[in-house]
């Protein structure tokens, strides 16, 4: 594999690597782990509250996330509606969530200046392994439950301009198109 994580940078779509889906990590090695330690340092430095491996363009099944407590969300809450710092989730999977969906605005550090609103289930759980290789399973609502969702999408190559709403899709189509037209032109 042999990636240098000092190198890593967030790419933006139309980038292919953001449609790949990402294979599973077969061994949680310290390479592994440097890459984490930098993809929480680029999620932090453009304030993002979660980043996924492909946005770095790497087919990992990894992401890291850091939900902080704020607006009425709590770590401590059942289930935590914000995470405790900065976490690291290694080839993950998620619970098949109870009914209903709810709508909420979300953005992606991958679509600059595009929000709109996507339906999700509200709460949900996750398994997945931390960078020692140790695996845990966390139950989350609220944004962090959100969250989970739209990394694990990013895992499978889906973007939430596949996954919003009509009217939301339509606001945002000049803003995708450009993108689109900026790649174009390097
Ligand atoms: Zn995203």
């Amino acid at each position: 594999m042999a990636v240098d994580a000092s190198r890593l940078t967030i790419v933006h779509y139309p980038d292919p690597a953001l449609r790949r889906v990402a294979r599973p990590i077969p061994e949680v090695t310290d390479e592994v782990g440097e890459v984490a330690a930098r993809m929480i340092d680029l999620m932090h430095e453009a304030e993002g509250i979660g980043l996924a491996a492909p946005q770095v363009g790497l087919s990992w099944r990894l992401f890291v996330a850091d939900v902080p407590a704020d607006e009425g969300r709590s770590p401590t809450t059942d289930p935590p509606t914000a995470t405790d710092g900065a976490i690291v989730y290694i080839n993950p999977v998620l619970s098949e969530p109870r009914d209903g969906i709810e709508p909420y605005e979300e953005g992606c550090l991958s679509l600059p200046d595009i929000r709109g609103e996507v339906f999700r289930p509200p709460a949900i759980t996750i398994t997945a392994l931390d960078v020692h290789g140790r695996r845990f399973t966390h139950s989350a609502s609220g944004l962090l439950a959100r969250c989970w969702q739209h990394e694990m999408d990013h895992l499978d190559g889906v973007l939430i301009i596949d996954r919003m709403s009509q009217s939301s899709r339509m606001k945002v189509r000049a803003l995708v198109r450009d993108l689109e037209r900026q790649a174009d032109h390097r």
